[in-house]
């Protein structure tokens, strides 16, 4: 295939809805270029495998970031999904929209047409939700959205208490009208299998004979002819071929990908371009900058009752749990391990809730990071508690690193560079040890296993926090949406500020971090942009 109308690059978590909204007009010829391969595997498919595909690297961009000054000097690892499905097919699943104030900030910084009641029908149109149809829920969409709070596992009630217990209240529905609170996470699975948006938009409609599906093809350039974007130099195996595009180029390749082919096609900080020999098309110094992500840590607790790790841990447990999973796809295999958590004020002067919590009922504290196989728990029953802000001010940024499309670009988070991250890193510390010194969690807990008693002090825990905070994996931001070219990379119409033709509509286009998980909402601008695309805007 030489030549379509619209040239999408990126099968990932927006890839896969903008390719299916737009070859549903079968009038128009619609190529999705994934660097990755196919998503049929156990592993993806299998919602507890993502603890399989984190280290895959046949799957998986496996990113390593620089170094954190705010992190005493350390480095993150970054998976990113390299498969179609994206990060979405090695996800956790937890279905989370962020809060109706989040996408008004959007709209306050500039973006006209992405405040709460515009972009709600766009999550709502998305949704196949065990709660809907509602005022707001949707049924009927492609992405299925499951209630698992009749399945958790039963210490996850006593977290809900302990929270009721501290004055904060239980929501049913952390993307309801009252989402804040203690509560159960919705996931995205359908009959207890995945449901990525490969799954639940593009398998669908992969047949159209209208879509083109080339996977294992890696996006080079966007080639750029008089100002406007004409096509994708992209690289097949061995092969470097060119797709052209009649009307647009649309980029879904994420937060690191995006910006990396952008500045590929001389799309970027004109120094740096410069720098690595890259032609300079378009002096855009926003490109790659203001990364954004979540940061959180994790406390570790030994309990006197069972938790996830004595059903996960024996081979007797983890037989027992395949054969309930065969007979009727439900059990812990089907569900993520954070089955609870919360959006919380962590002080008396927060205006909205600025803690993320997660609690999760088995723990890993013996298995070796790289090694993490959420098969594989600790051999004593154990849990996990961990939070993150949800809405870190500190930014970072990423660029090439080489001119070699190939070699990963250099990724700076840049966490807790803000006086404000670090007063919300002592806020969250803070909580969480007063949650495991609460009834009913505490009567169950035998011993604070990390960070453990030995820290007391709140500069103790912050500099724990420095020592093993890690990523949540939601960059966001790299390619931001906003009215200015000199501070924005898109407009509100996700058009790159200064070439025709050209488009990005996936994570990295956020303003800012969403409150909570990023890929509901990145759902929700794939779904918005297309109806842009569609519209003619
Ligand atoms: C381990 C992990 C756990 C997570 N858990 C959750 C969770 O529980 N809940 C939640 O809401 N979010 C979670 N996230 C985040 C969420 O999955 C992402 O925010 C979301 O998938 C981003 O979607 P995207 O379309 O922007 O990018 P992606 O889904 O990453 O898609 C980008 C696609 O572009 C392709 N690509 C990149 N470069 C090129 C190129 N040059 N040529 C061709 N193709 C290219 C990639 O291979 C990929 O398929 C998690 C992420 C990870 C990695």
């Amino acid at each position: 295939m030489d030549e379509a109308d619209y040239v999408i690059v990126g099968g990932g978590t927006a890839g896969c809805v903008v390719a299916t909204r737009l070859s549903e007009d079968s009038g128009t010829q619609v190529a999705l270029l994934e660097a990755g391969g196919s998503d049929l595997s156990i592993w993806i498919q299998l919602p507890i495998g993502y603890g399989r595909t984190f280290f895959d690297k046949r799957i998986n961009w496996m990113f390593d970031t620089e170094a954190s000054d705010g992190l005493n000097g350390r480095a993150s690892y970054w998976p990113r999904g390299k498969v179609l499905g994206g990060s979405g097919s090695i996800n956790a699943m937890v279905h989370v929209r962020g809060f109706p104030h989040d996408f008004e900030d959007w709209k306050a910084m500039g973006n006209p047409g992405w405040g709460w009641d515009d972009v709600l029908p766009f999550f709502m149109g998305s949704e196949d939700h065990d709660l809907g149809p509602s005022s707001v829920h949707g049924k009927g969409g492609p992405q299925h959205v499951t209630d698992i709070s009749g399945g958790v596992h039963p210490l996850c009630r006593r977290f809900l208490e302990t929270g009721n217990e501290l004055g904060f209240p239980v929501t049913h529905d952390f993307n309801g009208a009252n989402g804040e609170g203690f509560g159960i996470y919705s996931i995205n699975t359908r009959g207890g299998w995945r449901a990525s948006t490969a799954n639940a938009y593009l398998w669908p409609v992969r047949k159209r004979p209208n879509l083109s599906i080339l996977t294992k093809s890696q996006a080079v350039r966007v080639l750029i002819e008089d100002g406007r974007a004409v096509g994708v130099v992209y690289r097949q195996g061995t092969v470097e071929k060119t797709i052209r595009a009649r009307r647009e180029v649309i980029l879904c390749a994420g937060a690191i990908g995006s910006p990396h082919i952008l500045q590929h096609s001389g799309i970027g900080n004109g120094a740096v371009l410069r720098e690595h020999g890259i032609p300079v098309v378009l002096d855009a110094p926003a490109v790659g900058r203001n990364l954004q992500d979540h940061l959180a840590v994790s406390y570790f607790y030994k309990t006197r009752v069972p938790t996830l790790n004595n059903v996960l841990f024996p081979l007797i447990g983890k037989v027992r749990a395949a054969l309930r999973y065969a007979f009727d796809r439900t059990g812990p295999l089907s569900m993520s391990v954070n089955q609870a958590g919360g959006f919380v004020r962590g002080g008396p002067d927060a205006t909205r809730p600025n803690l993320q919590l997660y609690f999760s009922p088995v723990s890993y504290t013996k298995t070796p990071l790289a090694a993490r196989k959420l098969l594989n728990p600790d051999p004593f029953a154990a849990f996990l508690l961990s939070f993150n802000s949800c809405r870190p001010t500190s930014r970072g940024h990423l660029q090439i690193a080489s001119s070699d499309p190939f070699a990963p670009p250099a990724i700076f988070p840049n966490y807790l560079d803000t006086d404000h991250d670090v007063a919300e890193a002592r806020e969250g510390v803070r909580l969480l040890r007063s949650i495991a010194r609460t009834n009913p969690l505490a009567e169950i807990i035998t011993e604070e296993l990390i960070p453990g008693p030995g820290l007391e002090s709140e500069d103790a825990l912050l500099e724990d926090f420095r020592a093993r905070a890690d990523t949540v994996y939601h960059p966001t931001s790299t390619c931001m949406m906003g009215p200015d070219p000199a501070t924005s990379v898109v407009d509100s119409q996700l058009r790159v500020h200064g070439v025709a033709g050209l488009r990005v509509i996936d994570a990295s286009v956020f303003p800012t971090v969403t409150s909570g998980n990023a890929n509901a909402p990145t759902v929700m601008v794939a779904e918005k942009g297309a109806a842009m695309v569609r519209a003619g805007a």
